[in-house]
């Protein structure tokens, strides 16, 4: 293969080796989220919080709540350092104010999600928890009749064993 000399340098080789902003993006919030030990769960999100209805400086519950450090207290109001933030939602189950911190996210599945409340926080948890237990459920008993089966047996081993 020949050499290539600086009028043989091909742009678009240039190109594609280059971090796109994404990759870029990406790597520089694995780097600042690595030491928290915090897992980035979704694919990507935003955060914004509305100065004007934030509680103020006697508060801070978000900041104190949010486990990367991502939320800082300056000039007046709440700061986010977006790379920080892994869209988790601390910060809005425990704001004191409705609507005051919105976060939107989406999902490895590609599903998206956007909360502003705590009770919006509860809700997708527990949503979360139920779509798990349902998938634990049905890697042991893949359809209703394999479960019904080993239900049965057991019934019946019971009720053999009291007689
Ligand atoms: S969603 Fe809120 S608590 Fe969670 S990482 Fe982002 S700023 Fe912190
Ligand atoms: S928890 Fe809500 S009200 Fe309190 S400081 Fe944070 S954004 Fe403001």
């Amino acid at each position: 293969m020949p050499e290539k000399t600086a009028s043989s340098i091909d742009i678009f080789d240039l190109l594609s080796e280059a971090d796109s902003p994404d990759v870029a993006k990406k790597k520089r919030r694995q780097e600042l989220l690595k030491p928290t030990g915090v897992k980035e769960l979704f694919k990507e999100g935003s955060i914004s919080v509305n100065k004007y209805t934030c509680a103020g400086v006697q508060c801070k519950l978000c900041v104190k709540a949010c486990p990367t450090n991502a939320l800082y207290w300056a000039a007046g109001e709440v700061g986010v350092i977006e790379d920080l933030c892994v869209y988790c939602g601390a910060c809005v189950l425990n704001c004191m104010v409705d609507d005051c911190i919105k976060v939107e996210r989406k999902r490895e599945d590609g599903v998206e999600e956007r909360f502003s409340k705590p009770n919006d926080v509860i809700k997708l948890a527990e949503k979360l928890n139920a779509k798990k237990r349902s998938e634990r459920v049905k890697a042991v008993f893949p359809t209703a009749e394999d479960y019904r089966e080993r239900y049965a047996k057991n019934t019946d081993t019971k009720n053999a064993d009291r007689t």
